[in-house]
C-alpha cells in the first residue's frame, strides 16, 4: 500500500466554524427565490456553517434537471450576502473552476462522478494551480479509496493545500437500506491513511430518503467525522432534483439539535482509568484469538497433508455447511450477531482452504 502523499493543512487553520462544521443547503440551486430563501432560513437555525447548492447537476440520466449553471452563481453570492454564510458548489470541469473563482465562491466541492475519472480530476487541479481555494473531494461513485487519495493527490500536487473529504457511500449490489452503501470502513481507511485531511460525511446521498438521515449523521459523529454535509430545500417535495432526501430548514436544524457531539477523549481521571483496563482486556483477548487462529491454521495444515497422503479434496462442502450450521448457532447463542459471525468463517475458511492448498501441492 502505497502511503498518501499529501500534506494537508490542519483543519483549524481553514475550516470555518470548528467542528463539527456543518454544510448545509439544497441538492440544486433551482431559482434566485429558492436559493436566497433556503440560506435565509438555515442561516436563522444559528447551526449552519456554510452554504451549498448544486449548480451543474451531474445526472445519472439525461433528461432530469442538469442545473442552473453560471447565472446560478449571482444568486449564490446573494445568498452570502445576505447571510454572510460561506458558499460552496460542485465543479466538474475547468471551466466551471474558472466561473467559481471569478464568482468568488468560497470553497469547491469534486462530485462522486467526477472523483472516478482521473482526466477529469486533472483538469480541475490544472485549473486550480496556484489558487487559494479550499476543495473538498467526495468519494468515488465505486467503493475504491485509491482513486479517492488519487484524486486528492492530484489537487495537492497543484498546490491546494486547504483540502478535505466527503464520505457519500458507495454504489453496491448490497446497498441494505440505503442509495448508497455508507461502507463505513472506506471512510476509516481515509482517515488512517491522510490523518490530518478533514473528513466530512454526506447522509443526504447515503440515505436516499429523510428517515435514514439522522442515524446516519450520529454514526459519522462517533466515528470522529470533522462534519456534515446535508440537504436541505425550504419545500423539499416540490425540490428539481433528490425531492425525497432533502429536509427542511426547520427540520435539519431538529435533526442537529438531536445530535450527540462526543469528545474525542476526556481528561477525567477515572474515564482514563477505566478505558486502560478495559483495553488491557481486549489485548489479552486479541492475544487469544490469535493464538487460537494460530493453533487453528496449524491444524488445517495437518489436514492438508493428510488429505493430500490419502489423495483427497481440499473442499468438501458438506463440511463447510456443517460448520456455518453450528458455529452460526453457538456465535447467536453467545450474543454474537449472525451476520458477523458467518462473515468471521467465511474468512477463516478462506485462509484455511489457503493453506491446504499450499501443502498439498508441496512436493514431499
Ligand atoms: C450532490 O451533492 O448533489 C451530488 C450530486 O452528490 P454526489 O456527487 O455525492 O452524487
Ligand atoms: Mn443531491
Amino acid at each position: 500500500m502505497t502511503p498518501a502523499a499529501i500534506q494537508p493543512q490542519p483543519t483549524t487553520n481553514w475550516l470555518p466554524g470548528g467542528k463539527p462544521f456543518i454544510v448545509g443547503g439544497p441538492c440544486s440551486a433551482e431559482t434566485e427565490t429558492q436559493t436566497v430563501e433556503t440560506a435565509r432560513q438555515l442561516h436563522a437555525t444559528g447551526k449552519i456553517h456554510a452554504l451549498r447548492a448544486g449548480i451543474w447537476k451531474p445526472r445519472t440520466r439525461p433528461g432530469q434537471y442538469e442545473g442552473a449553471g453560471e447565472p446560478a452563481l449571482a444568486w449564490l453570492r446573494r445568498a452570502r450576502e445576505e447571510t454572510g454564510l460561506p458558499v460552496t458548489t460542485e465543479v466538474a470541469n475547468a471551466s466551471h473552476v474558472e466561473a467559481c473563482l471569478e464568482a468568488g465562491v468560497d470553497f469547491l466541492w469534486i462530485g462522486a462522478r467526477t472523483t472516478v475519472n482521473p482526466f477529469s480530476v486533472q483538469e480541475i487541479a490544472d485549473a486550480l494551480e496556484g489558487v487559494d481555494v479550499p476543495v473538498f473531494v467526495k468519494n468515488p461513485v465505486s467503493p475504491d479509496i485509491e482513486l479517492w487519495i488519487g484524486a486528492l493527490e492530484r489537487l495537492d500536487r497543484a498546490g491546494v493545500k486547504k483540502l478535505g473529504a466527503i464520505h457519500r457511500g458507495f454504489s453496491s449490489f448490497d446497498k441494505g437500506p440505503f442509495r448508497n452503501a455508507p461502507l463505513w470502513d472506506l471512510a476509516i481507511e481515509m482517515k488512517t491513511r491522510v490523518p490530518n485531511l478533514p473528513l466530512l460525511c454526506d447522509p443526504s446521498h447515503i440515505c436516499g430518503n429523510r428517515e435514514l438521515i439522522p442515524l446516519v449523521a450520529q454514526k459519522a459523529l462517533d466515528l470522529d467525522m470533522d462534519g456534515l454535509m446535508i440537504e436541505s430545500h425550504i419545500t423539499p417535495d416540490a425540490a428539481w432534483s433528490d425531492a425525497k432526501q432533502q429536509l427542511t430548514p426547520s427540520s435539519l436544524s431538529q435533526l442537529l439539535s438531536g445530535l450527540v457531539v462526543r469528545e474525542r477523549s476526556s481528561a477525567n481521571e477515572e474515564f482514563t482509568d477505566t478505558l486502560s483496563k478495559l483495553r488491557e482486556t481486549i489485548d489479552g483477548l486479541d492475544q487469544d484469538i490469535m493464538q487460537r487462529l494460530a493453533a487453528r491454521m496449524r491444524i488445517a495444515g495437518e489436514i492438508g497433508a493428510f488429505k493430500r497422503d490419502n489423495n483427497v479434496t481440499i473442499l468438501q462442502v458438506s463440511r463447510w455447511e456443517e460448520i456455518i450450521k453450528t458455529r452460526s448457532a453457538l456465535g447467536c447463542a453467545m450474543g454474537l450477531d449472525e451476520g458477523f459471525v458467518r462473515d468471521l468463517l467465511r474468512l477463516i475458511h478462506h485462509e484455511s482452504i489457503r493453506i491446504q492448498a499450499r501443502v498439498m501441492n508441496e512436493v514431499n
